[in-house]
């Protein structure tokens, strides 16, 4: 066989891709054994079925066909309307790209923001799959570490002095894998970054209806930021439709027109239906949303308040998203160690926080992704398996 190209092999880098815990409960439960599954940011629930019947009402009346590259201007009139009442920032169907899902708005992004070679800023925790989208384009990743010890809020000082020369720079709020929500001075101190850098900024913002205390703001809609800024938006978790893949990404009009013809190139857009399906899911609401969210809002309060009846693991409350990330550095194991020994004794799956970065060493990432009744007691187990390996 012919070499794969450099950038193909370059795209996991040397380790694995963070993701071996998944693989191996999946093998497991293949396998017929009851696990746990508290890895992914997969909803309890499917995509609603008023939902999936807009999909199929628009597919039997024969929207199978190619559909329009951008878009279907009606979907790209909705994203825009919301973000323009979510945000204050006028917005129009020409700042938007509808992508499958909020990964292919990643990619994209990163591949009309960077050259080859570019430094591409990200921070440290991060979801899993940065620093391969970062590669895969040719860009190289540079992690910025926020620290445990600050909450995990981005560090200005830190990016500014990681800054010369880059090309991009990635956040995150809400965050996934530590449930952050960037505050109005840590926006501020990266837009000053961004600004004196002259870097895209590109604003993965999927979590944005899992809000449990304060407030999101989006940094596009911060003094002369959007201009520079790529939003990545998805329709996986706020409406719980992680399968259908349909994101979108919210620019500079001459930014979606290169990131029109990079689509025509790659995915040649998003299936009508699906796009169909989105319009409808978009018109249900803010109480449609809310419901999807509650779950999670419901299932973090539940492990707050086991975890008051103990002083072995810390948490960080997060302020939003679908994960709790526990410091579990008392026990005296990494992450990686304890998720495995987990795996092995109790059949609970969660994410090693190493498969984050190393700013995460030490701790988990518990997906709040299993109905109420499984959760409690598997999160009841953990706590114990914790107090056994300290003892
Ligand atoms: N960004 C973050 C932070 C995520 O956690 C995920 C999925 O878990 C994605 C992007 C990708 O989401 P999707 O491609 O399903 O829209």
């Amino acid at each position: 066989m012919p070499a794969p190209s450099l950038r193909i092999r370059n795209t996991t880098g040397d380790g694995d891709d963070g993701w071996a815990i998944l693989y191996r409960a999946r093998d497991m439960k293949a396998a017929g054994l009851p696990v746990a599954d508290l890895t992914i940011g997969e909803h309890d629930i499917g995509t609603d079925a008023a939902i999936l019947t807009e999909m199929d009402r628009a597919a039997r009346s024969g929207h199978t066909g190619y559909a329009s590259v951008p878009g279907i201007s009606a979907l790209r009139d909705s994203v825009a309307a919301r973000i323009t009442s979510q945000t204050g920032v006028t917005t129009t169907r020409d700042n938007i790209l509808i992508t499958p899902g909020g990964q292919a708005a990643l990619f994209a992004a990163h591949h009309a923001a960077c050259n080859d070679g570019d430094r591409a800023l990200m921070i440290d925790p991060y979801y899993a799959t940065y620093p391969g989208t970062i590669r895969a384009v040719g860009a190289v990743p540079v992690a910025v570490a926020s620290r445990a010890e600050d909450g995990f809020q981005p560090d200005a000082t830190a990016l500014a002095a990681a800054a010369p020369g880059a090309a991009s720079l990635l956040i995150n709020s809400p965050n996934n894998p530590t449930g952050v929500v960037y505050g109005d001075a840590t926006l501020a101190g990266i837009a000053q970054v961004a600004h004196d850098h002259d870097l895209w900024v590109i604003s993965d913002e999927v979590y944005d209806t899992q809000i449990w205390s304060g407030t999101h703001q989006s940094i596009r809609a911060l003094p002369g930021m959007s201009d520079r800024t790529l939003v990545v938006g998805s329709l996986s978790k706020s409406h719980a439709m992680t399968g259908s893949r349909i994101g979108w990404l919210c620019g500079p009009p001459e930014m979606i027109g290169h990131l029109t013809n990079l689509a025509t190139n790659t995915t040649y857009g998003v299936p009508g239906y699906i796009q169909d399906a989105a319009l409808y899911a978009l018109s249900m609401g803010k109480a449609f949303e809310a419901q999807v969210a509650a779950p999670f809002r419901r299932r973090r309060e539940m492990v707050l308040d086991m975890l008051a009846g103990q002083n072995l693991i810390r948490a960080i409350p997060p302020d939003g998203a679908m994960y709790v990330m526990l410091d579990i550095r008392a026990t005296g194991l990494s992450g990686d160690a304890f998720a495995s020994a987990l795996l092995d004794a109790e059949n609970i799956a969660v994410m090693p926080g190493e498969s984050f970065g190393q700013a995460a060493a030490g701790h988990l990432r518990v997906a709040l992704t299993l109905p109420d009744d499984q959760f409690r007691p598997a999160f009841a187990r953990l706590l114990a398996f914790a107090a056994r390996q300290a003892a």
